[in-house]
């Protein structure tokens, strides 16, 4: 196994460094390990004999997996501080000292065609990319493989960075919500223009919020406006569900921080939180791995469960000290979760911002987003039986989201069971509405389109002749 040294944490206060010291000293070679989902050793856990402090742990791994193994040790110590009522450093202490075997959801095989495609410095086109990021689950809250490189950072975690999701909010902050209370549904119509003027930073009046291409003054429906990730139709969708009732929802559903935008809410400034709610810019930023615990729930029929890479931890003598037990909560209904699994299909056929990420006979549905002038690019995508999350940063602004592209590349690289599908819940149906008006079409419509619909929330017959 090709070695790596890292300083995997964190020098420990004064008052229990002494106490480590001596656990130090009494017990050079203790080692914890971690273990990936078949049992074997991808990790262990050490003190850093190099450090003066004698307390200070570090992990040996392969050459690219440290983002995982940074990321399971980090949720294994946070186990122990709530158990044990210590801080991490400490509890890092403990993992080595006790000998304890920290049991992950790794998968050896998606981990290496995720390292085949995102270890490259360049995206799929050729662009040198110094930070980036990818990650892999099931749809069941487990972390499978992920990936993170930063060259202005050698220690950030990408999965676990706060950061700008860009597009990539809308589905689980507007559209989600919006077709869970029937606000919308698959074909209601909204007009592609300005939200409202507002000044912008030359002091000059402007429209907000602007597309990536220039307004069409022409009637959109709710599926087409996802599809293109038009962002002044997802501010007036986000108006007509409610700004707070938004803010709510992606905090209890998701776990999102947005005391920010929810005091902004309460003094009446929700206006001036449209862009963090609707566009992605939430305060307290958006994890990867928040991304892909909200998007599982379109993949599985609407049921959150934190994503997470620890399964159980052993104390040094086999015996279990932990082991996973998380509440499945149901976000959205079923008939919810597969209407948005559908519109997200959209955005990967001809024409959908995420066109790339589109795979001959795997059925693919996901969402781009991107932040600071296109340099951030996100896609996050689904499989009947993954979530990938992808961000890669580009070297300029205005160029384009290759995200969908990688994301079809380390799908083009794993196992997939073809005979596993969405399920269709039985009272969600697909008919044909007018795309004139947007209702359900009659003989006499001429342009007419596919949609699902909840049986409860139909359109009204189109009055075409
Ligand atoms: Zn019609």
């Amino acid at each position: 196994m090709n070695r790596k040294r890292i300083v995997g944490a964190v020098a420990v206060s004064a008052a229990c460094a002494l106490l480590a010291c001596v656990g130090h000293v009494l017990s050079v070679e203790k080692n914890g390990v971690v273990v990936d989902a078949e049992g074997n050793e991808i990790a262990r856990l050490m003190y850093d004999n190099r450090m003066d402090d004698g307390q200070t742990v570090r992990y040996d791994c392969e050459d690219g997996y440290e983002a995982y193994i940074d990321l399971a040790c980090r949720e294994a110590a946070k186990i122990l501080c709530d158990r044990e009522g210590v801080r991490e450093a400490e509890a890092f202490q403990m993992l080595v000292e006790e000998e304890m075997t920290i049991q992950t959801t790794l998968c050896q095989d998606v981990m290496k065609g995720l390292l085949d495609v995102c270890g490259e410095e360049q995206t799929p086109s050729g662009i040198l990319v110094s930070e980036r990021c990818a990650a892999v689950g099931d749809t069941k809250g487990h972390i499978l493989a992920c990936y993170s490189h930063s060259v202005e950072d050698a220690s950030r975690n990408y999965v676990t960075y706060p950061t700008y999701a860009g597009s990539t909010i809308k589905s689980l902050s507007v559209y989600g919500p919006a077709v869970e209370d029937d606000v919308v549904c698959w074909s209601d119509l909204y007009m592609d223009s300005a939200y409202c003027r507002i000044v912008n930073a030359d002091g000059e009046e402007a429209d907000w919020p602007v597309n990536t291409r220039n307004y069409t003054n022409r009637m959109w429906t709710v599926q087409e406006a996802l599809k293109k990730s038009n962002n002044a139709i997802a501010v007036k969708i986000l108006k007509d569900y409610g700004v707070g009732n938004s803010c709510r929802f992606i905090r209890e559903a998701f776990g999102l921080k947005t005391e920010a935008e929810e005091r902004a809410v309460l003094e009446g400034k929700e206006d001036d939180v449209l862009s963090n709610i609707a566009l992605g810019y939430l305060e307290a930023g958006v994890t990867m791995r928040d991304l892909m615990g909200g998007y599982q729930t379109f993949a599985n029929g609407g049921s959150y469960t934190p994503m997470h890479a620890v399964t159980a931890i052993k104390s040094g003598s086999g015996a279990e000290y932990y082991k996973e037990d998380f509440e499945v909560t149901r976000v959205f209904s079923a008939e919810t979760a597969y209407i948005m699994n559908r519109m997200l299909k959209t955005v990967v056929e001809e024409g959908g911002t995420g066109a790339a990420a589109f795979i001959e006979g795997l059925d693919i549905c996901g969402k781009t987003g991107t932040s600071d002038e296109s340099r951030d690019n996100w896609f996050v995508g689904m499989t009947p039986e993954y979530v990938c999350a992808v961000w890669y940063r580009l070297p300029r602004a205005g160029m384009e989201n290759e995200s969908p592209a990688v994301f079809r590349e380390i799908m083009e690289r794993m196992e997939h069971r073809k005979e596993i599908g969405y399920q269709k819940p039985e009272d969600v149906v697909e008919v044909a509405y007018c795309e004139k008006t947007g209702l359900l079409a009659n003989d006499f419509c001429v342009e007419r389109q596919n949609g699902y619909y909840k049986k409860q929330n139909m359109p009204e017959k189109c009055d075409c002749r």
